[in-house]
């Protein structure tokens, strides 16, 4: 798989609707599908409108408007990409410009750089950071909050932390839509982008990360986000 070219990545598609010239999206969002909560994000895509497709093989590529990679174990993602050989084909989608919205552990395989991979872990790449996992502690440290996410939101999101990634460095290029509390990261960790302050939510390009789970909470708001940035 060479990439896609804007030829070979048919965007949603639209309708005419009466007699006005209304366009209809639809788009076809793939989900990273080797691991992790993949049924989740299934169907909130689905709920919002989108035409969903799983992802587990270069060839399952061919077409998406946007891909997601989901919450799970991104040390086990990263293994069977590379096994499967879709490591490859989805960061050269990603060079293409194909949107991607990686939630939890899907953070951490758009990372460019890992502070604390196991052994041998490597990451697709793309998003100009530096993730720590499991930065807010273990499985028994998973909390929920509600963020402040102006960029994206008027309202709070509700967010749910499980065995989380935070970020802790990020190029320029990169926009911090949200930041929790620097004390909720697990103590030794230390993040030195804003004293005080953790970011859990970013956007480089067409690029979207979250440290926490938007699938698993009722709370759609980064989905219809993502679907907004293929849209526009
Ligand atoms: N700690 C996990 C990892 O390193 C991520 C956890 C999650 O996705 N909930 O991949």
């Amino acid at each position: 798989m060479t990439g896609m070219t804007s030829e070979s990545c048919p965007r949603s598609e639209a309708r005419r609707v009466g007699n006005g010239t209304e366009a209809v999206s639809r788009p076809t969002i793939g989900v990273f599908a080797l691991q992790g909560d993949v049924r989740e994000h299934e169907r909130v895509l689905a709920a919002l409108g989108a035409r969903t497709t799983l992802v587990r093989a270069a060839g399952d590529l061919a077409g998406l408007d946007g891909l997601v990679i989901p919450g799970g174990e991104s040390s086990v993602m990263d293994k069977l990409s590379r096994l499967l050989g879709l490591a490859p084909a989805v960061r050269a989608a990603i060079d293409d410009g194909l949107p991607v919205y990686g939630t939890c552990a899907g953070m951490i395989m758009l990372a460019d750089r890992i502070a604390n991979p196991i052994t041998g872990q490597q990451s697709l790449g793309g998003l100009d950071i530096t993730v720590q996992r499991n930065a807010f502690g273990s499985q028994v440290d998973s909390f929920e909050t509600r963020l402040s996410v102006p960029a994206v939101s008027e309202d709070p999101v509700h967010a749910v932390f499980i065995r989380a990634p935070a970020v802790l460095q990020a190029g320029p290029g990169v926009d911090v839509l949200a930041s929790v509390p620097a004390e909720r990261l697990e103590s030794g960790v230390d993040c030195g982008l804003v004293p005080g302050s953790v970011p859990v939510a970013v956007r480089q390009g067409n690029l979207l990360a979250t440290s926490f789970h938007p699938e698993v909470t009722g709370d759609w708001t980064f989905h219809r986000y993502f679907l907004g940035m293929i849209a526009g």
